[in-house]
């Protein structure tokens, strides 16, 4: 393997480089300095967020993988990632289109008509259209083919009622991407379709609520009797074949677990992030720990770059990339509570590292716990039998 960057590669990150360090300044300097940036999942955090997301699209950043007609810069997954190495170096926000740009546009350019691409793709780098993922209810978690939302076949669409919740940043949204219940008489896996939704269409209530952070990341959407019009979203309103919907799911939760949602650029700038910390905080009895820890952020983007050749060659992610998702959520929870042992008292509960603390916990339960993970693992990757 050859681990080493060509000439344009090289000049790929330093233009990216320099871009974000010059646009950042200017973001900050636009909202009264770094320090009055809010969280994303504030409602002002994340009018500053999309501005921010709109500079990118501008800079044609904001997708550098994807072809120029859709607003990317057509990179290669190589460059992405070098790409998301100086974003996160560069200690640039997190991405608040990230369940569209990262989960649901993969999907998109499997699964989708050109109408379908040529309508979503563009209008989500460029953040007019801000989707989120509306696929757990209040019954239906883990446990997902549990869902029980429906959508039933009418004249000129669909009729959905139902209820979704955990709807990242929902109430900020303009779309869903939404799985339903569309053969009344199936059963789990079956008969459910995947459906674009605009959170305006009537009958839709999208009620916002706070986290334990006080944050109001989430939200709940109940379908009321909606009328969904085929043509809501031109180029139609189904992703895939109806009746095909956990098909068509499952190529989304592999760009969740496996390559795009966490890029090994955000663990490695945390694990350079904590090796500062140590030196201005020096701890020897964590030394062992910071170590392995900073190992695992540099094993990851190993194996990340190992994953970028094998789909270069042609193979897709499987049930592997649950393995993925085990490594970097234990890996993120493991660099913050070293960090918070290094900080001690004096880690503030609303500093930096603190905050990224308790949003790491949440990394082994989103995307699917990581229970659940261990057990496609162990059936799927390792074809131990079922318990
Ligand atoms: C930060 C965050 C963001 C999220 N964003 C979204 C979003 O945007 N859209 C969306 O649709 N959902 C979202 N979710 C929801 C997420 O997908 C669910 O929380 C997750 O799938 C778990 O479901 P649950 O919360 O109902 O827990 P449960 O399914 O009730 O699980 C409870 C516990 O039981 C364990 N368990 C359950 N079944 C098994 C089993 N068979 N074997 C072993 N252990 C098991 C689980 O691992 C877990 O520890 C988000 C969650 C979080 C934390």
């Amino acid at each position: 393997m050859d681990l080493s960057w060509s000439e344009s590669e090289q000049a790929f990150r330093a233009e990216a480089r320099a871009w974000l360090e010059e646009n950042l300044a200017a973001w900050h300097a636009e909202h009264g300095g770094r320090e009055a940036i809010a969280s994303g999942d504030t409602r002002t955090g994340f009018a500053q967020h999309l501005a921010w997301e709109r500079r990118l699209h501008a800079g044609g950043w904001a997708a550098v993988s994807w072809p120029a007609a859709y607003g990317g810069r057509d990179a290669s997954l190589w460059e992405w990632l070098i790409f998301e190495e100086e974003y996160y170096r560069a200690d640039a926000p997190p991405r608040v289109t990230q369940n569209g740009i990262f989960l649901l546009a993969p999907t998109v350019f499997e699964f989708g008509t050109p109408a379908q691409q040529a309508h979503v793709l563009p209008r989500m780098t460029a953040a007019e259209d801000l989707w989120c993922q509306g696929w757990s209810e209040p019954d239906a978690g883990s446990d997902l083919a549990a869902i029980s939302s429906r959508a039933t076949r009418v004249d000129g669409g669909w009729r959905l009622d139902g209820q979704k919740t955990w709807t990242t940043r929902g109430a900020f949204c303009t779309h869903l991407f939404g799985l339903f219940r569309t053969d009344p008489a199936s059963e789990r896996h079956r008969g459910l379709s995947y459906l674009l939704v605009p959170l305006d269409t009537l009958g839709v209530t999208v009620r916002g609520f706070g986290r334990l952070d006080g944050d109001e990341g989430f939200a709940e959407v109940f379908f009321d009797d909606v009328f969904l019009a085929d043509d809501a979203v031109p180029g139609g309103v189904l992703l895939g074949d109806e009746g095909e919907g956990w098909r068509v799911a499952m190529a989304t939760t592999g760009s969740e677990r496996g390559l795009t949602l966490r890029s090994p650029g955000r663990f490695l700038a945390t694990a350079a992030r904590l090796i500062e910390l140590y030196r201005s905080h020096p701890a020897p009895r964590l030394r062992e720990r910071i170590t392995e820890a900073w190992m695992r952020a540099e094993a990851y983007r190993l194996f990340t770059l190992d994953t970028v050749t094998r789909l270069a060659g042609g193979a897709v992610m499987g049930a592997d990339s649950s393995i993925n998702k085990i490594w970097w959520s234990e890996l993120d929870c493991e660099l913050h509570e070293l960090a918070l042992e290094l900080l001690g008292p004096a880690a503030e509960v609303e500093g930096p590292w603190s905050k990224g603390w308790q949003f790491s916990l949440s990394g082994p339960i989103y995307a699917g716990t990581n229970e659940i993970q261990r057990n496609i693992a162990a059936e799927r990757v390792l074809g131990l039998p079922r318990t």
